[in-house]
């Protein structure tokens, strides 16, 4: 980990936690300017559509959907496989040595197998801890964002969003990430079944111990029931 200290804070410039390459991770075309990306993915994708047998050059609404299709992954779908995740600072906790729950952050990914989009919430709980540091609100906001937004399976990302709070908040006794997610390849493809989650919980430190305050206090606030069994 990349770390700049000084007595009062940190600054984390290297949350990074995928390796780089594959669909879950940093693209490994970077060099390239984001409008080169856009226009050969949108000439991929205009193949694509021909080998569908699909005469989109002469559809007006149609004529036009590669270029859409390309600026949707690179500046939205997959932008956390283009762009850096921002430094983030931590900040000694003077004092305060209990827990931190962020509640219903949404999310929005695509499932790596399909590319169908996956949405939900994701809840992340830390203890501080007393010689913890404990981070800006929104930041645990940018993580998820920045491991959401690009091609994911559910328990993958699961795990990068709490690799990347437990890099962040140094000195942690605990972090637990849960994400409750629908996804389109079960609703729209295969199955074709609507309305069904996923639930996935990654925890460490206290949080692994079932009889533990903290762990009952985070399920307590999201209100998720996982039986008492250890995660
Ligand atoms: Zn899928």
């Amino acid at each position: 980990m990349k770390v700049i200290k000084n007595p009062r804070r940190t600054i984390h410039t290297d949350i990074e936690c995928v390796p780089e390459g594959y669909a879950n991770g940093k693209a490994t075309n970077t060099d390239l300017d984001k409008e080169t990306i856009i226009n050969n993915a949108s000439i991929a994708f205009g193949n694509f559509l021909t080998a569908l047998g699909c005469d989109w050059k002469n559809d007006p609404n149609s004529m036009e959907t590669p270029t859409r299709v390309a600026k949707a992954y690179v500046n939205d779908l997959w932008k956390g496989r283009f762009e850096d995740l921002p430094d983030i600072t931590s900040f000694p906790a003077d004092g305060y040595d209990g827990i931190v729950i962020e509640r219903n952050i949404p999310i929005t990914s695509m499932c790596s197998h399909h590319h169908q989009t996956i949405s939900g919430a994701v809840h992340i709980g830390y203890v501080v801890g007393a010689k913890g540091h404990v981070i800006g609100l929104s930041k645990l906001n940018r993580i998820v964002e920045h491991f959401g937004r690009r091609g994911a399976i559910q328990e993958q990302l699961t795990s990068a969003i709490h690799q990347a709070t437990n890099k962040a908040c140094e000195n942690n006794l605990g972090v637990i990430v849960t994400m409750v997610a629908t996804h389109n390849c079960v609703s729209c493809r295969g199955v074709k079944h609507r309305g069904a989650s996923m639930v996935t919980t990654k925890a460490s430190g206290v949080f692994r111990h079932s009889g533990n305050d903290a762990r009952k206090e985070y399920f307590d606030s999201i209100k998720i029931n996982n039986g008492g069994h250890n995660i």
